[in-house]
């Protein structure tokens, strides 16, 4: 059993979609064990993605991350931070896979609707950034 970090990204809340894409995410046997919706600063969206600083988008990105509403969740299931990873569909939604979260939802390549660890450390340290241990109930 594993955690791993979701980001449903304003693209997603803007367009009232927040539902149609947890059904994507507990009909793939991922369970959402915590859930909170929130308006992210720039300086937060910075702080979350600072891996990326050095990246030619991460300006637009943390511009993006914080234009709107986020939903922020803890998934759990089996080899959650992998199985979710191929449920989101690649970074580009013009080559992700027929059925995956991005083909279906997502804008632009930036505008992509969700978010999913990389690794099972970075969702250990993903979580920590939004998440006490009070508000996960497994
Ligand atoms: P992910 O792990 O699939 O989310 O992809 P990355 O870690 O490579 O990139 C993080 C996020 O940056 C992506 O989910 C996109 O929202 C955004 N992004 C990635 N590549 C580009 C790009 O070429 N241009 C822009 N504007 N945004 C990008």
């Amino acid at each position: 059993m594993e955690r791993t970090l979701s980001i449903l990204k304003p693209d997603v809340t803007r367009r009232n979609l927040t539902g149609a894409v947890n059904q994507r995410i507990e009909s793939s046997n991922l369970r959402i064990i915590a859930q909170k919706r929130l308006h992210l600063t720039l300086e937060q969206a910075q702080r979350f993605y600072a891996v990326h600083q050095e990246r030619s988008f991460f300006n637009d990105l943390c511009t993006f991350m914080s234009s709107g509403p986020v939903v922020v969740q803890i998934l759990e299931g089996d080899n959650a931070v992998n199985h979710y990873r191929d449920v989101m569909g690649a970074t580009n939604p013009a080559n992700a896979d027929e059925g995956t979260i991005r083909r279906d939802f997502a804008e632009s390549i930036e505008a992509n609707s969700v978010h999913g660890s990389d690794s099972l450390d970075n969702a250990v340290k993903e979580i920590a950034f939004f998440f006490s241990e009070m508000e996960i109930v497994g």
